[in-house]
């Protein structure tokens, strides 16, 4: 606590942030104006108590009272606020009045899951590759690109060169390692890579990437989307999940023995991933938007299959080898929320090792080039098509239901139902284009 003083003071704050996550992973937040900066002890000691009945996800209006509590590991001045007068957030937890923790905290599940790797001895590592667009919006409201660069351009085709510039320097701020930024394949589409770290720390990083991101580009007078399919026929934004498992600081994906390199474990882990794909898709790609992504051509997963350099399956393992030995999952995407989606990733790889689910011969063909015809003889299944149809996946897996926990789990059931339902009763201009003439 001490140490968190000497930072506030550091830094002149006058606000503290105290934020959260709610189901769907929007960040959520309450400001204290400090009178001085030694006020902030009582609050990291007791917490703070709030009405949690507005929040999606969580309480009733008849039970609503919840405690916030801040995690000190978590203190970030933010860099887009005033120099003067300064803001600085942290990370909390939620609980019960009476100090027991709040299960419909999408932090809690992800802990609880970990704590069960850690007992086993595993330290679960999580590196994401978030996809985002810059877009910029006309009089009538229509959207569109704010560059029209490809993959890897340079200025001044890539018109976000500045942008990216200042989202990462606002990054490093932060204290992220950003380890690449570059322009992606569609145009004003943008990805920066972060480097890994534990998964509750991955988690905690992916929601302050995206909060930063956003409020950046929004004081440069653009805005940035990490919608998985803002535009048709162009490449979705994906947030790739490169995962591992250390034990004694090794990394036990790693076998130098093996003819591959990976060990036994990597190879569950995979499996776990394969088998339990149609219900983690709900959870890693959440929202009806998400199902636009996951289609054939567009670098998107679509078929369930693994490969070693194949970026057209939906589990790869990179080159990489050693302490580098990963597992990269591709279909999430980022509007997920990173606690449930790596609390439910872990919790498949998990079963994948206990159960030894081995997933077969890698794919090293292009899947998108197969017929359906052609891959029902290899055994390849296919991703969810529609979010209706990862829901139906998720309540008949058990082992992805368990990893949320019930309240999580019935409430994300019911969320998800009437996103569906909202979604399905649309009519939208595609259909008077096709039908009107009927
Ligand atoms: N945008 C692609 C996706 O949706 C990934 C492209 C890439 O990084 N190679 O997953
Ligand atoms: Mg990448
Ligand atoms: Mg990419
Ligand atoms: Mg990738």
């Amino acid at each position: 606590i001490g140490k968190v003083i000497e930072n506030i003071e550091k830094c002149g704050t006058k606000f503290v942030r105290l934020q959260f996550v709610d189901i769907h992973g929007t960040p959520k937040n309450m400001a204290i104006p400090l009178v001085k900066p030694d006020d902030i002890e009582d609050i990291i000691k007791d917490g703070l108590l709030f009405d949690g009945s507005s929040v999606e996800g969580f309480v009733d209006i008849n039970n609503s009272d919840l405690v916030i509590k801040p995690d000190p590991d978590t203190f970030s001045a933010l860099p887009w606020r005033p120099e003067e007068k300064g803001v600085c957030r942290f990370i909390c937890d939620i609980y019960w009045p009476d100090g027991t923790p709040f299960e419909g905290d999408p932090r809690y599940i992800l802990k609880k899951t970990l704590e069960k790797a850690e007992k086993m001895g595993y330290e679960y590592n999580v590196g994401p590759e978030p996809e985002f667009f810059i877009v910029d919006m006309d009089e009538e409201g229509i959207v569109y690109p704010h560059d029209e660069g490809v993959y890897f351009d340079v200025e001044p085709v890539d018109q976000g060169t500045d942008m990216r510039r200042e989202l990462v320097l606002g990054l490093e701020e932060l204290n992220f390692e950003v380890e690449v930024s570059h322009h992606e394949v569609g145009p004003g589409q943008h990805e920066i890579d972060f480097k890994f770290d534990n998964a509750l720390k991955t988690a905690d990083a992916v929601i302050t990437f995206k909060q930063a991101i956003k409020a950046i580009a929004d004081k440069l007078g653009s805005m940035v989307t990490f919608m998985p399919k803002p535009f048709f026929g162009v490449n979705g934004s994906g947030m790739h999940c490169h995962q591992s498992l250390f034990k004694d600081g090794k990394n036990v994906f790693f076998d130098a023995d093996s003819e591959t390199q990976l060990s036994d474990e990597a190879l569950y882990f995979t499996g776990g991933l394969l088998k339990h794909s149609k219900a983690l898709s709900a959870i890693v790609a959440p929202s009806v938007n998400s199902y636009k992504r996951l289609v054939p051509g567009y670098e998107a997963p679509v078929y369930i299959a693994y490969g070693l350099q194949n970026r057209s399956t939906l589990v790869r393992i990179p080159a990489s080898r050693g302490n580098g030995t990963r597992v990269e999952f591709r279909c999430p995407d980022p509007s997920c929320n990173p606690y449930l989606a790596f609390a439910a990733m872990l919790e498949a790889g998990m079963d994948g090792m206990a159960n030894q689910i081995h997933p077969g011969e890698p794919t090293e063909i292009d899947v998108f080039e197969l017929s359906p015809e052609e891959l029902k003889p290899l055994g390849i299944d296919t991703l969810p098509s529609s979010l209706w149809e990862a829901y139906h996946a998720l309540a008949k897996d058990e082992v992805v239901k368990s990893s949320l926990g019930d309240h999580v789990y019935s409430q994300f059931m019911d969320l998800k139902r009437k996103e569906w339902d909202d979604y399905r009763i649309q009519v939208f201009q595609y259909e008077l284009d096709k039908y009107l003439q009927i």
